[in-house]
């Protein structure tokens, strides 16, 4: 285990979570995507993994721990604030918020160059 390992985020809905019928109740439905596990596995050994969503961080904690992930919510407590940044690995904090991170997994992401490829591949996907 590293002592400054680097951070890597990854979403939580159409990354992880199938997420096939979009939000409806705010319910975990699906199962993972294939390759899910296999690649959290292997990116919490090398990296400090946070998966970001906009669900209840508990109830993603919780999904990830029923298929065998440590994880850790990004909740403030009485003597400290959420988190500035995530360096841990082996251990998958969930947030509600984007931290610091050396790359960004995103089902929904535009890679940006410049303003005239973004939206040109914005345009793509209107
Ligand atoms: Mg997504």
């Amino acid at each position: 285990m590293s002592s400054h390992p680097q951070t890597l985020a990854i979403d939580f809905d159409g990354v992880i979570h199938a997420y096939s019928r979009g939000w409806q109740d705010g319910t975990i439905y699906d199962p993972p995507l294939p390759g899910t596990l296999e690649a959290l596995e292997h990116l919490t050994k090398t990296y400090a993994v946070f998966i970001h969503t906009t669900r209840d961080a508990t109830t993603v904690a919780c999904w990830l721990a029923d298929h065998g992930f440590d994880t850790m919510v990004d909740v403030p407590g009485p003597d400290h604030p959420k988190r500035e940044f995530w360096n841990e690995t082996g251990v998958l904090l969930v947030t509600d918020r984007k931290l610091p991170a050396i790359a960004y997994i995103d089902d929904r992401g535009i890679r940006f160059t410049t303003w005239d490829q973004a939206l040109l591949d914005l345009a793509q996907v209107m």
